[in-house]
Parts: C-alpha cells; structure tokens; sequence
C-alpha cells in the first residue's frame, strides 16, 4: 500500500513536471523545424492563389474558386479523405455605389467611398452632413436632435484631441447609433492614413441595417469635417447591393489519431476574405498557415495520439458563418463530443507564445513551448490566457471547448492599417514570419493531439455562461443574437 502510494506520487510528480508532455517530442519537433525551415509552401501557395483567384469572398465566384484550391492543394499534399462541408446561410455583397458631396445641393461631385457591408439592398438618400465627432453617444447626447433626418459624419476609432478616456465603439456600434437617433445615412472617416478605404459589416446583428453607411479616407474626411465649421456641406448616397441566400463549403482534412482516432483537435483559420483587396494579412497568413500546417505533419507522417482535424472556413467574414455552421453540423450528428480542442488561426503572424482560453492549459502549452524554445531561442514562450470573441474559435467557445492558438504575434503598424481595406494585399506579407508561424503551430497542434491527456474538459452549459459572465461578454453577445441562455 505504501509503495503503491509512493509509485503513485512520483509518477504524479513527474507528470506535474513535464506538463503532461512527452520528452520525444523533442526529436519530432527537431523534425518538423527542419521541414518547414526548409519546403514550408505557406508563403509561395498563397501568392499563387493570390494572383490566380484574387479575393475570397463568401458566396462569389472567387470565394467557390478558393474552396477548390485549398482542396486541391490539400489533396496534392497527400490527403485523400479531403471534404467539402456545404453550408447555406445569409450573406451580403456589394453592388453599385456613387457618393456626391458640395456645398450645395444641386452641385454635388462624385467623392471616393465604399460601401459597409449589411447596408441595404438599395438605397438613395440625400440631405445634410451633420457632424457628429466619434459618432458615441455622448457625441449625440450633446447634440440633441442634431441627426435626425441628416447624413452623420463620425470618425472610425478616436479623433486626435478628444476628451481623455474617450471609448471607441466598432463600426456597427457608430451606425446603430446613428440609427437610433434617426440619422438618414452614415459616412464614416477611416481611422488608418493614406486614403485607405476599409470594408466590414456596419450591422451589429448580421441582418441589414436601414440606411446606407460608407467609408471615406481619413484625409478626405478631416477636409470635409474642416468645411463643415465654415458651411453646410450636402450629400447624396446612392447604392445596390444583393443580399440572400448563398452557399459555401469549409474545407476539411485529417490525420487520424493512433490511439483515440474518435477524439479530435481542431486546427482551423477561416479561408475567406472581403472583397476590396485579395485578403493576404485577413486571413491569407492565417488559413495557408493552417493548409501547411497539415502539408507538414503529413509528409513527416507523424501520427499523434488523437486525430488532428484541419479546417478551412468560409463566411467568417460575414459573421462567423461556416464555424458556426461546423458546429451546428457537428451537434446534429453528436460528433461535438469528440472535439477536445480547437485552435484557430486568424492573422496570427510569427507567434512568441501560445494562448489558450482554458487557464488549466498552461503546464501542457508551457511545457510544450520550453521544447520548442530548446529548437529556437527567439520563441518566448509566454503564455496568454484570455477568452474572446469575433473569430471562428467563438461557436466552439460557446459550446465549452477548450480554444487556443498563438501569442505575441507581430504585424506592423503599416500592414494592420490595411485591416479590413483596399490595400490587404500579397506584398504585406512577411514570409519570415509566416514560416514561423506554420513551425511553432505545426509542433503545438502535433503534440497537443499527442499528449498522453489533454488537462482541460469541455465546461458545461452553465460554466460557459459564468465564464461569459465573468469576461463581459454577456451584452455583444446578446447584441448579436448569439446568447443562448435567459
Ligand atoms: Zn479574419
């Protein structure tokens, strides 16, 4: 009995020390550092789907052309059990636009704007520009009836010399606002410099908003705020869009586990991107980061404990479409329960460190880091516990599954300007960094299908809704109709 108790402790204490790892791991990740170091196609395969297909807009022509080659290309790696997973849900996409502002009403010129996604199907308003600052509320409180019936001019982020402590909103935010207080259209400023024009939903719930929004660049905009204190300046907003049922397809591949192939982790990073640009940074870097990820592990024929389940998603742009369809899909046939964890990839560049959204992750993911910091000393290891929402982890959050990913990546400041804009294209990737992603992820995702036990479970439905609770996210998830509890 004492013995055994003895055994008992020590072997417990040896696992405390490793994290739960497998000191092998050292050799497999030496394997894959080389592999990727030296064939990583991350960078190159993007650039080619860059040139040849453009962007990966959900429901479009080039969106059903990216399906293809993230398949094709899965397939030419060596899977053979490649899947399209088919999902239909509503979407949105631009059609025609044509601002015009002057001094007066009936001599109004054409001024460079896009269209915010969720705007109407159609739509043609004129009136007055009324500038409303940061478009808060406590720019609309201190204007009372300021809006109504006007065309709002707000700046997206916070203008240079506002009141200190002045919170932001996201651009949906500013436009329900502007709604709210019965403003007829709504022109945003571009935070970013250089006559960047940005793109992105104006709808906080997903469905279409009532007027029409755009967004104009930011020097545009501050000339336009300049003339509005020395006269009235008009406009007119005049656009077509289509919106309506459309289909998409993930794309799905896997490396069936060794010992508990019915249990999976979930490597994923959404495939699709908005139309303005060819989405290199969102989510180019990200999802030929995951399709390399798997390139790797496959060549090495590395098989973990568990099965390692790649995923390519569509529609995350449009509100987090084809994650959430995976996992509607995956409660119908019950294989949720098999999902232990799931990491993400979203404009992940050169991670330092791993995240997780489970704080009991932290032995494993450290101990897996300190193997990889043995392989490269620039990797920091750090490691950030935080819960979130926004991107393609959120419906597997949702249904208590441990999520996770990189750390203490880096992108800068130029290329995050180009977030959402015109300008997200090929050139703004950093090929270095993007290698390092596919190395650091390669072995994180390798060993966390391979660890001996995964510490984390997946919460019950009443301990997801304390931990949203406890993180804030009660009220946005209630604003976009993903609340589920009373
Ligand atoms: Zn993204």
């Amino acid at each position: 009995m004492k013995n055994t108790f003895t055994t008992l402790f020590l072997g417990l204490a040896f696992h405390i020390s490793l994290g739960q790892g497998k000191p092998e791991w050292a050799a497999t990740f030496d394997q894959i550092n080389k592999e990727v170091t030296k064939n990583s196609k991350a960078y190159q395969t993007l650039g080619d789907a860059s040139k040849k297909i453009g962007h990966r807009l959900t429901g479009s022509e080039n969106g059903k052309k990216a399906e293809q080659y993230a398949f094709d290309l899965l397939k030419s790696y060596g899977f053979d059990d490649v899947r399209f997973q088919p999902f239909t849900a509503e979407s949105w996409s631009r059609g025609t636009l044509e601002v015009l502002i002057g001094e007066e009403n009936n001599n109004m010129l054409p001024f460079k704007a896009v269209t915010l996604a969720h705007s109407p199907v159609s739509s043609q308003v004129e009136a007055e520009i009324v500038d409303m600052g940061n478009g808060v509320e406590a720019d609309y409180l201190s204007n009372p009836g300021k809006a109504k019936d006007m065309i709002v001019l707000a700046f997206l982020g916070v203008l240079p010399g506002s009141p200190e402590g002045t919170k932001s909103l996201h651009r949906s935010e500013k436009t329900a606002l502007a709604i709210k207080y019965g403003a007829k259209g709504i022109i945003l400023i571009n935070a970013a410099p250089g006559g960047i024009l940005l793109t992105g939903t104006a709808s906080v719930t997903g469905k279409l908003i009532p007027i029409p929004a755009v967004c104009i660049g930011r020097e545009d905009g501050l000339e336009l705020k300049q003339a509005l204190e020395e006269h009235p300046e008009f406009a007119s907003i005049k656009m077509t869009n289509t919106s309506g049922m459309i289909t998409a397809r993930n794309v799905i591949a896997s490396i069936k586990g060794s010992k508990y192939p019915e249990e999976k982790v979930v490597v994923g990073g959404h495939l699709d991107s908005w139309d303005l640009a060819t989405g290199a940074i969102d989510n180019g870097i990200g999802s030929f980061a995951v399709i390399d990820i798997a390139r790797t592990i496959k060549k090495l024929k590395l098989q973990p404990e568990r099965t390692l389940e790649f995923v390519l998603f569509m529609g995350e742009e449009e509100g987090l479409l084809g994650s959430k369809a995976y996992v509607e899909q995956a409660i119908a046939d019950g294989s949720i329960d098999q999902v232990k964890y799931m990491l993400n990839y979203d404009m992940t560049n050169d991670p330092k460190g791993f995240s997780s959204s489970m704080e009991g992750s932290k032995a494993l993911f450290s101990y897996i880091g300190s193997q990889v910091q043995k392989i490269d000393a620039s990797f920091k290891n750090g490691f950030r516990f935080g819960v979130g929402l926004h991107s393609d982890h959120q419906p597997f959050m949702l249904q208590g599954i441990p999520t996770g990913g990189g750390s203490d990546g880096h992108l800068e400041q130029s290329v995050l300007n180009c977030y959402h804009a015109d300008c997200d294209t090929f050139d703004l990737v950093d090929k270095a960094g993007m290698t390092n992603t596919v190395r650091y992820s390669s072995m994180l995702a390798f060993a966390l299908a391979d660890a001996p036990e995964i510490p984390v479970r997946r919460q019950t439905d009443a301990e997801v809704k304390e931990m949203l609770i406890r993180n804030n996210l009660e009220e946005p998830l209630r604003i976009s109709g993903d609340w589920r509890w009373k």
